[in-house]
């Protein structure tokens, strides 16, 4: 029996919608496999400013710090977009949350469900057996460097160290390892010197793991290749602002935005798990948010943060044969609501 001690946090808009359904379907595999669930419920973002606080809560913080395994609705809406800077709710919480708990690899699937293809804006047969990983560094690059205002104009610094590349790389060989063991990194290096040092070091770090095939691209051919050969893609490992815009293209794959978890993760257990969507404020309150995105993020934190990889295995089986028999909400062509979709979930797991 294993205790599963996490911080959770609903957030806004769909977030505590699409929370309480994967927490449902946790509470039932819970159940099933005799393990025991604490739950430290906090808040973060709009919800937080609303109360009084700021976006990241020091209470907020300091459970994600001690409990390490962290799940996230989504934080933001129009209600607070009057706010600047780190007033918002969402540069005034995620970006802290990554950057103080040191979230440096950032996890995102593509593997279109078969009966989500026909959604997907590409032809079936360039999708079909796509099953492919973006980990994209999360902590360092062009995001986070010295930027400003000049007399001439406006600067924004790139900046990569080379333990920041080989940890990230290190990560990326891992998990190809217990996959198709084939590592595709993404760079510019025919321009950027922080690219330069990226190949240099994913060679580098390539040569202890020689059961692995390693392939270079360039971030521009790379937008055509993943709409032209996403069959052939394993690990696709890049930095913080090729990510960024990669990881939008693949999630068009997927067929929809509410089926595809994400997962940041460090060393050790430390882990925040959320879906890829945000807050969806046209939708919520309605019951019509699709919860799958929620709960397979749910499953993600059961495999890597708490090594618990059966009950990951029965949540994602319950939520195919959701999807199989379209037991699920309108955006994907189902009948049933948020909670009703979670509910069938949490009835089917194991
Ligand atoms: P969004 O992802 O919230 O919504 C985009 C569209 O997808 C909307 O039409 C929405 O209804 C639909 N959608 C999203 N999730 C869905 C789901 N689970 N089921 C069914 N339909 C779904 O993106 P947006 O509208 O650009 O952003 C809304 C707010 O969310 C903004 O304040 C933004 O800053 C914030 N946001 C937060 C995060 C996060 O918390 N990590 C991520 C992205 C956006």
């Amino acid at each position: 029996m294993a205790d599963i001690h996490f911080t959770y946090l609903p957030g806004d808009g769909i977030g505590p919608e699409v929370g309480a359904a994967a927490i449902h379907v946790l509470k039932a595999m819970a159940e099933k496999f005799g393990h025991s669930l604490k739950i430290e419920k906090h808040l973060i973002g709009g919800a937080a400013i609303d109360a009084g606080l700021k976006p990241l809560p020091d209470e907020t913080f300091t459970s994600c710090a001690r409990t390490e395994a962290i799940l996230l609705g989504a934080v933001g809406g129009p209600k607070w977009d009057h706010l600047t800077g780190a007033e918002r709710p969402e540069l005034g919480s995620l970006l802290p949350l990554r950057k103080r708990l040191n979230l440096y690899a950032n996890i995102r699937p593509c593997a279109p469900h078969p009966a989500l293809i026909d959604r997907a804006p590409l032809k079936r047969e360039r999708l079909e057996g796509t099953d492919f990983i973006v980990m994209r560094e999360l902590t360092g690059g062009i995001y986070f460097g010295d930027k400003g205002r000049d007399n001439i104009g406006a600067y924004d610094e790139c900046r990569y160290s080379e333990a920041e590349v080989r940890r990230i790389a290190v990560k990326a060989f891992d998990l190809a390892r217990g996959r198709k063991k084939k590592v595709t990194s993404v760079d510019k290096s025919n321009v950027l010197e922080t690219s330069r040092l990226w190949r240099e070091t994913v060679n580098d770090v390539a040569r202890s793991y020689p059961d692995v095939e390693l392939e270079h691209l360039l971030v521009d051919a790379m937008t055509m290749h993943m709409l032209t050969r996403a069959q052939d893609f394993d690990i696709i490992l890049t930095e913080n602002m090729f990510g960024d815009i990669l990881t939008d293209e693949a999630s068009v794959l997927a067929g929809s935005m509410g089926v595809v978890p994400s997962a940041s993760i460090s060393d050790g257990r430390m882990g925040l798990y959320e879906p890829i969507h945000g807050s969806a404020p046209d939708i919520t309150g309605q019951d019509k948010a699709n919860p799958i995105a929620m709960i397979l993020s749910a499953a993600w934190m059961l495999r890597l943060s708490f090594g618990l990889n059966a009950e990951a295995a029965a949540i994602e089986s319950a939520v195919d044969a959701a999807l199989t028999g379209g037991h699920c909400t309108a955006d994907i062509g189902g009948t049933l609501g948020t909670q009703a979709t979670g509910q069938w979930i949490a009835d089917h797991v194991g």
